[in-house]
């Protein structure tokens, strides 16, 4: 029973603790179209993440309370707080992430308190992508907790998808790529697993 909190455009909109009770929270970042908003319908089970691609709120951060059983707009604690970001890789010329993401992209990463786990995600589908390298490097640098979750896993043989993911990881050096598929809701469950680790 998700709830949408609200949709941030500026630093001073991210939602305060009097909406949050500092819930840990879990931030999803990926390109334009690497499937972000069917994740997370697929993991909340519904279309609230839809919001996100609708036209004002592409540029923002979407955030949803997450509560466990109580009802979904009871006062109490939620289980986990969701920040769906902005996709780049949007704009063809622009070269880096940092010139083309919101001036309040950074700042969300390097300084939400509450913020406990990014995730990643990279299209399984397609070799690894400059921006998608340059995020992961910069997460690194933050030195942010993050999961790297490859999309789209369905289209591929499991051949094939070995090979992207051996390649992702070359070249992101990463150790780990969660295989993903919203289509199939392979993985799901894993990643839930994962999700579920940060909440208290
Ligand atoms: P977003 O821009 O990152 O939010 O991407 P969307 O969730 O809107 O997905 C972009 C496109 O990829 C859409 O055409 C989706 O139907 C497709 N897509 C997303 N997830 C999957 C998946 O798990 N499997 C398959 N086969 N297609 C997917």
């Amino acid at each position: 029973n998700p709830v949408f909190l609200l949709s941030a455009t500026d630093v001073s909109h991210f939602p305060s603790e009097a909406k949050t009770y500092g819930a840990p929270e879990v931030a999803f970042l990926g390109r334009s179209n690497v499937g972000k908003s069917s994740l997370i319908n697929s993991l909340l089970g519904s279309k609230q993440a839809h919001t996100s691609s609708t036209p004002g709120r592409t540029r923002a951060i979407n955030f949803f309370a997450l509560h466990e059983g109580a009802g979904a707009k009871m006062k109490v604690k939620p289980t986990l707080i969701f920040a769906d970001l902005p996709g780049y890789g949007y704009a063809k010329i622009s070269k880096s992430i940092s010139a083309e993401w919101p001036q309040f992209i950074e700042p969300y990463i390097a300084d939400r308190e509450t913020l406990a786990l990014c995730v990643c995600l990279v299209d399984t589908n397609i070799p690894p992508q400059a921006n998608d390298h340059q995020l992961i490097t910069y997460l690194k640098q933050t030195q942010r907790p993050f999961l790297v979750v490859g999309t789209k896993a369905d289209r591929l043989s499991n051949n094939v998808l070995a090979k992207n993911m051996a390649a992702l990881k070359r070249e992101h050096e990463i150790d780990e790529i969660l295989p993903v598929s919203a289509k199939t809701d392979s993985g799901t469950k894993a990643l839930w697993q994962r999700l579920m680790a940060v909440a208290e």
